[in-house]
């Protein structure tokens, strides 16, 4: 009787360690952590992102996900909450010129930035125009999905193609990782299917690693019949020994920290054990050739693909296997290179990635 309820006590223990909701968990998370929150998805429009989080910019690593999207999307309330800053001002008699960012204090303690909101004239790049809703000023209550501005490509972002640069901060300000909660929200990732956060992800699982990507990683381990102790999404020490396993049984360096390569071999080896379908990536739209421009793009095929390829593997990017077809991966692969690179951020294969990439 006593096991059976120190058993029970177990049970529901775990089960609370998957229930708890985010507003209860106000301890401090660790930067870059990949977290489970609900957000209603900022762009009410088209638009694809990938896991930016680490980014390396020309300013330092980015810590934040762009939503690509065109000009004058909408932007809305990821979450309800109160205006907290227009422009970086608490003045609800902010200086407009200042344009476009806004900043939301959510009704449980957490924050959420849009930072890039419209500065043109629709059909222009003049920077005169304001890209915020009108009664979106310091101090307004909003609800989740309300109106906030528009998508643009204002401050640093003059040079790139308009996105959405998203922060969600914990309530003591750390800035976490939203790649798998804008999944949850219904966002259009660049891969196909929906985001995982241990495969699509990037991020290096060290140890005292937290985050629901580490929580993934350690139910895919379980189920592949090792043993790395709780899933609490923590990394520790028997969930590093067992990446160390798993390392060895692939080939892989046997570091226990699960990083690009390491990750990558256990969405294969997963893929493997719950047999799903192979892959559906070359599945659609691999028609269109290598244009007379010498561009590459998604669904070009050939040798320069498999060239491309190769160069992005050689990097440090996943682009798939090297196949010469540039399927949903090798465009992801472009796609975060191009984003490293600080290069216009398109997943097409011109002659700056080309240069950039050695070709
Ligand atoms: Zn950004």
């Amino acid at each position: 009787m006593k096991n059976l309820l120190r058993s029970m006590a177990a049970t529901v223990t775990v089960l609370l360690a998957f229930t708890v909701a985010p507003a209860a968990t106000a301890a401090t998370h660790e930067l870059g952590e990949m977290v489970d929150y609900p957000l209603t998805f900022p762009v009410d429009g088209p638009h694809h992102y990938s896991d930016w989080f680490w980014a390396a910019r020309s300013h330092g690593i980015h810590h934040a996900q762009d939503i690509m999207a065109d000009k004058m999307t909408p932007v809305v309330a990821a979450a309800s909450g109160t205006v907290r800053l227009v422009n970086w001002t608490s003045d609800p008699g902010m200086n407009p010129d200042r344009c476009c960012t806004v900043a939301l204090r959510h009704d449980d303690g957490w924050e959420s930035w849009y930072i890039h909101l419209n500065n043109d004239t629709p059909g222009t790049d003049d920077g005169l125009a304001w890209g915020i809703a009108d009664g979106i000023v310091p101090g307004v209550h909003v609800e989740a999905g309300q109106l906030l501005g528009w998508v643009g490509d204002s401050q640093t972002a003059e040079s790139t193609n308009p996105h959405l640069h998203f922060e969600l901060r914990d309530p003591s300000k750390v800035i976490v990782n939203t790649f798998a909660a804008l999944g949850e929200a219904g966002g259009n990732w660049l891969g196909s299917g929906p985001a995982d956060p241990l495969f699509d992800g990037y991020r290096l699982l060290d140890v005292g690693t937290r985050g629901v990507d580490v929580r993934r990683l350690q139910d895919v381990l379980t189920s592949m019949g090792y043993a790395p102790g709780p899933i609490d999404g923590i990394t520790g020490s028997r969930t590093i020994a067992e990446v160390t396993e798993f390392q060895g049984d692939v080939g892989l360096k046997t570091d226990g920290l699960a990083g690009r390569a390491t990750r990558a071999a256990l969405k294969a080896r997963y893929g493997e054990t719950v047999q799903e379908s192979g892959t559906v990536e070359e599945g659609a739209g691999a028609e269109a050739p290598v244009t007379s421009s010498g561009i590459l793009r998604k669904g070009s095929r050939g040798e320069d693909v498999r060239r491309v390829q190769q160069l992005l593997s050689d990097r440090g990017y996943s682009p798939g296997p090297i196949d010469g077809i540039f399927g949903s991966r090798t465009e992801l692969a472009v796609l975060s290179f191009q984003e490293g690179s600080s290069l216009r951020v398109d997943g097409l294969v011109g002659p700056n990635t080309r240069t950039a990439l050695g070709f």
